[in-house]
C-alpha cells in the first residue's frame, strides 16, 4: 500500500502544489485546511505521515502537534512541520513538541519529497519493532495484521484500533469515556455504547481461538486487556 500523507495547510495554492507533487511520487494524499478538518480525517484513518503548517486559522499547527503527541492513538504518527518562520527558536520549539522534521517555506518540491522519504524510512524502522504480543495474540502495527497463534484474525479498522490500544495499555482498566476519547477523539459525535459495540465485535473475532477471554469487562468501570484470568 502506498504511504498516505495528510496535508494540513491553509494556503490553497501551496496545498495544491504539495498534493500534486506528492501524488506524482505515488503517495496517497488527503488535504485539509485547518485542524478541525485534519482531526476529522484522522478519525477515519491514521496517515503514514502528517505535513503540518505552523500558522493555521483557529488552532495553530503547533498546538495541534502537541495534541497529537498527547493522544495515545496519534502519538507515533510522524509529523513534518511547515513554516514561514525560519527562526531557530521556533524550530527548537517545534522539535521539542515532537515534530520529526521541520521545513521552512519556501521549499523546493524535491526537498519536500526527500524529507518525507527520510522521515518515512525512519518511522518504518521504529515501527518494525512495534509488535505487540501477549497471551498468544500478536498485533503488528505496521502491517495491521493480528494473529492468534498461527491463525490470522480479521478485524475491522475500529476493532483493530481498539485491540491495539488495549494491548498497548494492557492490565489497566479503561473506562468507556477514556476509550472513546483515545480512539475517536474529543469531538466524535458517538456515544459510549459505541465502545460496547466494538468490544463485542472484537470478542467475536477472537472467540474461535479462545482469545476473547483476554478482553475483560470490569464491572462498573470499563474494559481491560489482561492475560491474567479474570476473578
Ligand atoms: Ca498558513
Amino acid at each position: 500500500m502506498n504511504p498516505h500523507i495528510l496535508v494540513v495547510e491553509d494556503e490553497p495554492a501551496l496545498q495544491f502544489l504539495i498534493a500534486t507533487h506528492l501524488r506524482r511520487q505515488g503517495y496517497a494524499v488527503t488535504t485539509t485546511g485547518d485542524v478541525q478538518a485534519a482531526q476529522q480525517a484522522l478519525q477515519s484513518a491514521l496517515p503514514s505521515l502528517i505535513l503540518l503548517d505552523w500558522m493555521l486559522p483557529g488552532v495553530s499547527g503547533f498546538e495541534f502537534l502537541r495534541r497529537l503527541r498527547m493522544d495515545e492513538r496519534t502519538r507515533a504518527v510522524p509529523v513534518i512541520m511547515l513554516t514561514a518562520r525560519a527562526e531557530e527558536r521556533d524550530k527548537v520549539a517545534g522539535l521539542d513538541a515532537g515534530a520529526d522534521d521541520y521545513l521552512a517555506k519556501p521549499f523546493s518540491p524535491r526537498e519536500l519529497v526527500a524529507r518525507i522519504a527520510a522521515v518515512l524510512r525512519r518511522s518504518e524502522r521504529s515501527r518494525e519493532a512495534e509488535v505487540l504480543e501477549a497471551g498468544g495474540l500478536r498485533l503488528d502495527r505496521a502491517s495491521h495484521r493480528v494473529t492468534a497463534g498461527e491463525r490470522p484474525v480479521h478485524l475491522g479498522p475500529s476493532e483493530f484500533r481498539m485491540l491495539e490500544y488495549l494491548m498497548a495499555n494492557a492490565e489497566r482498566v479503561h473506562s468507556r469515556a477514556r476509550l472513546l476519547d483515545a480512539l475517536w477523539g474529543h469531538d466524535a459525535a458517538i456515544d459510549e455504547r459505541t465502545v460496547d459495540v466494538h468490544i463485542r465485535r472484537l470478542r467475536a473475532a477472537l472467540e474461535p481461538s479462545g482469545h476473547d477471554r483476554l478482553i475483560q469487562t470490569v464491572r462498573g468501570s470499563g474494559y481491560r486487556f489482561s492475560t491474567e484470568v479474570a476473578a
